[in-house]
Formats: structure tokens, sequence, C-alpha cells
């Protein structure tokens, strides 16, 4: 453990104890624990057998923002108490993040977007890129998302590369410190894989003439072979400046990885946001943990073997090593194995989302580790938006407190 991440696992920078299972940028980013949802200190509350009943109204007249209240406190213990009921509201809303009418409800609901925001750096590019800037000014690095998937036209798909053709453009333009993260189905992988194909291919081999690296996101199951094969096309062209994502809740990620290990190629290696059965994915957090620090450890070792190259200066190419998630044990024990392993600090790339513990991406920077946000901006934010829910469904409080804000 290094002195800054020490730190902050004891308290955070201003200096308030850190509760068991709450984080205070858990639930509402720069907030205090009190102001959103805090286990602790639910327990010493008296409102604490009503919270826990069954049902939390009976008896008395709630207010709304009481209600909305009572039901965060409700959905954070959730992780706490009620395992399976934490599993089978994360599969409700993964299916959500998927139906088309739930999209078009949340969508035109004004608090939705609200909440949104919180994730989401903006609907527009000037939107995005002020945030992008003011992250580089705090040293951090950036990968950027031009939010969309599963297109179904062929004129959706190609603006959505000219998007990402664009961006590579600004990226130069600007100076900013990042590189780009898509998503294939959004050029059309499920569509017309030539397309898919053509338009990949034109985006890796421009990010190539710019010395800017493409990540290529995994998406659900269904989509890990082609998306390989895409890859290993790429690669056959000599395009080097392209990386792929591997999720441990997969059995097969330790094949993959292996293989992919063998070029090597930079990977960004993740739990996994899809909601797969248990023939292909692990169910347990424990083993999807276990095989993440499984994998880190073969990631290290390749890219110690591959001479350790670091994350580049101008915030373009990550190194091999990328780990991304915001579980603190989970990169300890990548920063711990690396040490063992002789990676130095500047080739292991912790990455995380906008909006979630920036104190704690801030306080790995301040310790010289390069960290990556991964910020998505645009209008299609809603199957992000409720992947980041099923993630954790103390999130849904945003909803509820964004619904009620005047
Ligand atoms: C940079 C990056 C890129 C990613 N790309 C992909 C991809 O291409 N394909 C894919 O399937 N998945 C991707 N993911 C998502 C990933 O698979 C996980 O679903 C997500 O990161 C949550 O898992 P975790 O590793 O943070 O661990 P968890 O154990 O879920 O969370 C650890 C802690 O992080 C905080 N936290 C985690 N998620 C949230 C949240 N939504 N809101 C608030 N706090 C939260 C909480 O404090 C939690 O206790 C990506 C994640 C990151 C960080």
């Amino acid at each position: 453990m290094t002195p800054a991440t020490r730190g902050f696992l004891a308290s955070n920078p201003s200096g308030r104890v850190l509760h068991q299972h709450a984080h205070p940028e858990d639930v509402v980013e720069g907030s205090s624990c009190r102001e959103s949802v805090c286990p602790t200190e639910l327990q010493r509350s008296s409102a604490e057998a009503e919270v826990l009943s069954p049902y939390p109204f009976a008896g008395k007249l709630h207010s709304g923002k009481q209600a909305a209240r009572d039901i965060s406190l409700r959905l954070f213990l959730l992780p706490i108490s009620q395992n399976k009921e934490k599993q089978v509201l994360r599969a409700i809303l993964l299916y959500l993040s998927k139906a088309a009418w739930a999209r078009k409800l949340v969508c035109s609901l004004p608090f939705a977007s609200r909440a949104a925001a919180r994730f989401v750096a903006g609907d527009t590019w000037e939107q995005a890129l002020h945030v992008i800037q003011s992250l580089n000014d705090d040293g951090l690095f950036v990968t950027i998302d031009h939010l969309g998937e599963n297109t179904t036209t062929r004129e959706e798909a190609q603006s959505a590369a000219d998007t990402y053709l664009f961006l590579l453009q600004e990226i130069k333009r600007t100076g900013i410190k990042s590189s780009v993260s898509l998503k294939l189905t959004q050029i059309g992988l499920n569509l017309d894989p030539d397309l898919c194909w053509n338009l990949l291919r034109r985006i890796v081999q421009t990010g190539s003439e710019s010395g800017i690296f493409v990540r290529i996101d995994m998406e659900d199951s269904g989509t890990v072979d082609r998306t390989l094969d895409l890859f290993y096309r790429l690669r056959s062209e000599n395009l080097s400046n392209v990386g792929l994502v591997i999720q441990s809740y997969l059995y097969r990620s330790f094949g993959d990885t292996e293989k992919l290990l063998e070029i090597p190629t930079p990977i960004r290696l993740v739990k996994g946001a899809y909601n797969e059965p248990p023939e292909i994915a692990y169910r347990q957090k424990s083993d999807t943990d276990t095989a993440f620090d499984q994998l880190t450890s073969s990631i290290i070792r390749a890219a110690v073997k591959d001479g350790a190259r670091p994350a580049s200066a101008d915030g373009h190419f990550p190194p091999i090593t990328a780990l991304g998630t915001h579980d603190e044990k989970r990169i300890e024990y990548g920063i711990h194995t690396a040490q063992q392993e002789g990676l130095p600090k500047s080739a292991l790339e912790i990455q995380m989302l906008h909006g979630i513990r920036p104190e704690y991406q801030r306080a790995l920077a301040k310790d010289g580790f390069p960290v990556r946000v991964y910020v998505p901006y645009g209008t299609e934010w809603y199957p992000y938006f409720t992947r980041r829910l099923a993630e954790r469904p103390a999130n849904i409080w945003f909803i509820l407190s964004n619904f009620f804000k005047r």
C-alpha cells in the first residue's frame, strides 16, 4: 500500500472516518455521508425499525422526500444484508437497460437526465471538453466515450464513426491528454459486420496517424468472439494503437487473456457490467474478484516481460496494464503485485469512471500512478446510466433525490 492510498483507506481527505460498508463518494459525489445514506448512522437511528420493516410507509404519512430517503436507505442496505435481492435488482436494472419502452419513459423524465449528469460529462462535445480539461489540470488522463450502442441503421453507425474521427482531430487540436473508447455495436457490429469492420479500421488508422490509442470496450458475451476477431484483424494489418477490455466475470477470460498477452495487447481489466448466465460467468462477486486478481497478476507479468512501457506523457497511450475498477482491494492487490514483479508505477494504470470516487482517483494520481478517467458524453446516456445503477442500486437515490429537487 502506498502512502496516499493508505491514508485514503483510513479516512477521506476531509478527515472523515469511513464506514465499513459506505464510502462518502458511493452515493453522492462531493456530498457528506449525512447528505447521502450512511448505514452506520442508520443503525443508530430511531427510525431503523421502520426502515427495515417490509412496510416502510405503514402507519405514517411520509413527505415525498422522506419516502425517497426511506427507499434509498433500504436500497443501500441490500449489499449488506440481502445479497439475493441485490442480484435480482441488478438483473431487473440490466434488463431495463435494454428495454426500449423503459428507455423512452426514463428519457422523457427531466429529473432522470439530471441524475444521469453525475456520470455523463454533458450532451455536447463543448461541455465534455470542459470536463476533460479540468480532469487533465488535476493530473488525470482521460479516455473519451461518445455514448451510443446497438445502432439499428447504417446512418447511425456512420455518424457514430464520424464523431470518433472528429474526436481524434479534437484531441490533436486541443492537446488534451486523452485516448478514445468505443463500442463496436455503436458502429454496426450487430447490423453489418463489413460496415463495422470498415468503420473501425478507418478510426484506428486515423488514430495511428495521430498517435492516439483506441480502446475497444467489451460488451455482452454475444459480442466477445466477434470483438476479438476484429481486434486480431486490425493487428494483422499492423495497427498497434488498439487494445481490448477483458471481463473477469467470464470463465473464458483466462484463455482469452493468455492469447492476447502473447502479442502483448494493452488490456483494460474490468469485472464486467452485463447480465450473463452462470454457464459462462461467475455469479458470486467473490469469484469475480478472485479471477480479477489472478488476471491482474498475469497481465502485470506480461507487461514486465514486454519492458514495462509506461503510459505516454501526452496521455494518448496507456501501458499494457490498466485496471478498470473502483475497488480498493483490487487496486491494492495490483499495486502489491506490481511491486513484487518489478513493474514501475508509471506502467500500472488505474482507470475509473467519471463521477465515481473522484477523490480516490486524485489520491492515486498524487501517489504517482497514471490514472485515466473514462468520460462519456452525448445524449444516448440511458443504457450506460442504467448499468451504473445496476452496479450500485443505492444510486437510485439520485433519481429519487433529483425528482424531489425543485
Ligand atoms: C474505466 C472503466 C471502463 C469500463 N469498461 C467496461 C467495459 O468495456 N465492459 C464492461 O463490461 N464493463 C466495463 N466497466 C464496468 C465494470 O465492468 C464494472 O461494472 C464497474 O467498474 C463496477 O465494478 P468495480 O470494479 O468498480 O467493483 P465493485 O465491487 O462493483 O465496486 C467497488 C466500489 O466502487 C464503487 N462503485 C462501483 N460502481 C459504482 C457505481 N456505479 N456507482 C457508485 N459507486 C460505484 C463503490 O464504492 C463500490 O463499493 C468499466 C469500468 C471502468 C472503471
